[in-house]
């Protein structure tokens, strides 16, 4: 056979950029010497895959040609997504490798340098995509763990789910500060705190991208660059106004970390900043992104955000000056252009006619090219659909670990929890049974699974009855319009805010349905002891006289699949509650935006301050002390479950300035570690401190000295 092969054409040696053993660098330049201008073009365009073909249209036969011809034939477009999942393929995890093997064939038959495409979509809990698949809490849930390797964990299970289906390019992380509740995208962030969102967002990039990106994982998408999460007026996709200081305290540090942890690809805020829209702004996008932050990996736009610097911001006059605006900025890819043989002949023109330099496009195809290549894409373009399944629904131990540790118990009066010894319990409230209260947005309808699915989930009634101690009743009432039962010794009631998607989850009010309060006050007049259980991405304002009335208040955030299994447990007492919350719950919106996260100004205005979480068992501190210099400082304590039953816990580390700086005595976290211990088990743990944010307040003057707290401890920090 070694005689053959001598002679076979297939034993030719490839072609410089098809040599796997050349480095990346010489692998696109090869390439990038041997494409035209419309080839590279290509490979700036990224296409809805329904355009190709419609909803549902796959199912009908063959891939409608004309599109494909033209799309990926024409006008070789290098990339698709599936913005919220929609795909015109049955939502099983084999079609959707059979989809992604077929568009990638196609494109590999008509494609002249055999450049394969790289699909992406948003999987921002779990491959919400394909049905089947695990879904974990939405991030304000996952931030409450403060458990950075959990959120790795469900991150590296989501890159296989992704990769089994054909999908190598991840929408995710949300490096977004939450500072703004209203805002209907809050509960796709990490919360308020800017090293807490930082240090998440690591562990999102590193189990996407695993060590080093490869056929095994996804690449990372570090969004929405930047000031996305503070609309002035609390809605999506509105205008935000940011100080300098701010941003480089607040809102930089997470997108700096997950750079330098190698995140692949940013996102272009949709918005406009000071006055000007992100997608046209060479200040954010080159001047900041490019030459200060020294971000080497691809900047895609955000879904038809180019054409919207025509019709919404207005800073361009015409399709063709928005697209010379936008890459001119430094857009290197844009996703969804209403039209795409519009977008590629802009770019045609532009160039042609010399107001877009080619050395522009050059260097943004070839950020393109050399994702796919690190990716494995050329040498691995395809996937195995009898794989597909048992990747995307493995994980389900962690879906219910996530949903159980983010748990956050705000009240116990009189200790009403846990439910043990109560003999007798209603369940109230029609979120009780509907997934979709608990899996939050992008899991069904526009940014998910089709309304009609049958959607895999164990409901809180589920979850209970799963739980249920022998010997005791549990009753389910929708709307409490039967009769208690005589014996009834305590109501749980599960209400929350409609799941919903952008721009339709906006809360200008943080209020609950009134039909959620109406069910909260029935149960309240029953004069039964009632707790709440809260479905919700965001703190959401009670009445005042249910706010009092209610024993118990359990936030659940939108904790996914496993979420009421993971209620039942903590009702119940099979887990104790061990999450703090990751956002400060204000006493009412007059206080919003929260602008500091935990100055004593706000600390006034807050119901919850940031980092309430109720346990089951107690938790004690004793001797603080901080190990180390400089950048490098470790917080040591002893910890004492001194209760009687085992948990979970999270030990906060705060640092107050005590001069120098801008931030007005503000306290900043600066550490954070989980443990789990045995009721009488002492442990010291050590809390590596991020002084990050300690550097960053005071712009221009060093902080002279600071104060180290853990709990009621106290001790110097030497600066840093
Ligand atoms: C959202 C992005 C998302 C994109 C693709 C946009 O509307 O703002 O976060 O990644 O759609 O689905």
């Amino acid at each position: 056979t070694s005689a053959q092969s001598t002679t076979s054409p297939a034993a030719a040696p490839p072609l410089p950029y098809q040599d796997r053993a050349q480095p990346v660098e010489a692998r696109v330049a090869d390439l990038l010497a041997r494409m035209t201008l419309t080839e590279k073009i290509g490979q700036l365009t990224q296409i809805n895959v329904t355009r190709l073909m419609g909803q549902n249209e796959w199912d009908r036969g063959p891939l409608s040609e004309r599109w494909l011809d033209v799309v990926l034939g024409e006008h070789q477009v290098g990339s698709l997504l599936s913005g919220g999942g929609s795909a015109p393929v049955p939502n099983t995890p084999e079609a959707w490798a059979r989809m992604t093997n077929d568009l990638q064939r196609y494109t590999l038959t008509h494609s002249r340098l055999k450049i394969p495409l790289i699909y992406g979509v948003d999987a921002v809990h779990g491959h919400n995509n394909v049905k089947g698949a695990p879904l974990f809490p939405h991030n304000i849930g996952l931030a409450a763990t403060f458990d950075v390797n959990l959120t790795r964990d469900i991150n590296a299970l989501t890159a296989r789910a992704l990769r089994a289906t054909g999908i190598s390019w991840n929408f995710a992380p949300v490096a977004d500060v939450g500072r703004d509740p209203r805002w209907g995208r809050f509960y796709e962030t990490f919360g308020e705190d800017p090293t807490l969102t930082a240090q998440l967002v690591v562990a999102s990039v590193q189990g996407l991208q695993g060590e080093k990106l490869g056929p095994a994982t996804v690449a990372a998408t570090l969004k929405h660059f930047i000031g996305y999460s503070v609309p002035q007026n609390g809605r999506d996709r509105q205008p935000a106004q940011i100080s300098r200081e701010s941003l480089q305290r607040v809102h930089l540090p997470p997108f700096q970390a997950g750079m330098k942890a190698g995140a692949a690809t940013v996102m272009i805020n949709s918005g406009a900043l000071n006055g000007e829209p992100a997608h046209s702004s060479r200040g954010l996008l080159t001047e900041l992104l490019r030459e200060e932050l020294k971000f080497p990996g691809l900047a895609v736009s955000d879904w038809e955000d180019i054409a919207r610097l025509q019709t919404v911001h207005k800073t361009a006059s015409t399709y063709q000056d928005a697209v010379r605006q936008a890459l001119g900025a430094g857009i290197d890819m844009s996703m969804v252009p209403n039209d795409a043989p519009a977008f590629t002949s802009a770019v045609k023109t532009l160039v042609e006619n010399g107001s877009l330099p080619l050395a522009r496009v050059d260097e943004a195809v070839r950020r393109v090219l050399a994702l796919k290549f690190e990716l494995g894409l050329f040498e691995q373009p395809y996937v195995d659909p009898a794989a597909a399944g048992s990747a995307v629904t493995a994980g389900q131990d962690l879906a219910l670990r996530a949903a159980r540790q983010s748990m956050t118990l705000l009240k116990n009066d009189s200790e009403l929890l846990p439910l043990k010894g109560r003999r007798s319990v209603v369940v109230v409230g029609r979120r009780a049974v509907d997934p979709r209260s608990q899996l939050g947005g992008w899991s069904i309808g526009w940014q998910g699974l089709p309304e009609n699915e049958d959607i895999p989930a164990v409901t809180v009634l589920d979850g209970m009855k799963q739980v249920l101690p022998k010997g005791t009743r549990l009753t389910y009432s929708e709307d409490l319009s039967a009769a208690l039962p005589a014996n009834t010794d305590a109501i749980v009631a599960v209400v929350g805010e409609a799941p919903g998607a952008e721009g339709e989850a906006d809360n200008p009010g943080l209020t609950l349905p009134q039909e959620d309060v109406a069910l909260l006050r029935r149960a309240l007049g029953s004069g039964r002891p009632v707790v709440a259980v809260l479905l919700a991405g965001r703190p959401l304002l009670l009445p005042d006289d249910v706010q009092r009335g209610l024993r118990a208040l359990v936030m659940a955030y939108l904790p996914g699949s496993e979420g009421g299994r993971a209620v039942a447990d903590v009702l119940y007492g099979n887990t104790s509650p061990s999450g703090r919350l990751p956002f400060t719950w204000p006493k009412s919106v007059s206080a919003l935006p929260m602008i500091e996260g935990a100055t004593p100004g706000q600390n006034a205005q807050a119901l919850y301050p940031f980092g309430t979480g109720l346990s089951y068992t107690r938790f004690q501190y004793a001797g603080l002390s901080v190990q180390g210099a400089g950048a490098r400082q470790t917080a040591q304590v002893r910890v004492t479950n001194s209760g009687q039953v085992a948990g979970g816990h999270t030990v906060l580390a705060f640092a107050r300035p005590a001069s120098g700086g801008t931030a007005g005595g503000e306290r900043l976290l600066v550490g954070f570690t989980r443990v789990t211990l045995k009721p009488g088990e002492t442990r010291t743990v050590a809390l590596p401190l991020d002084l990050t944010s300690l550097r960053v307040a005071a712009p221009g003057q060093a902080v002279q000295s600071a104060e180290l707290s853990v709990g009621e401890l106290r001790t110097a920090l030497p600066t840093p």
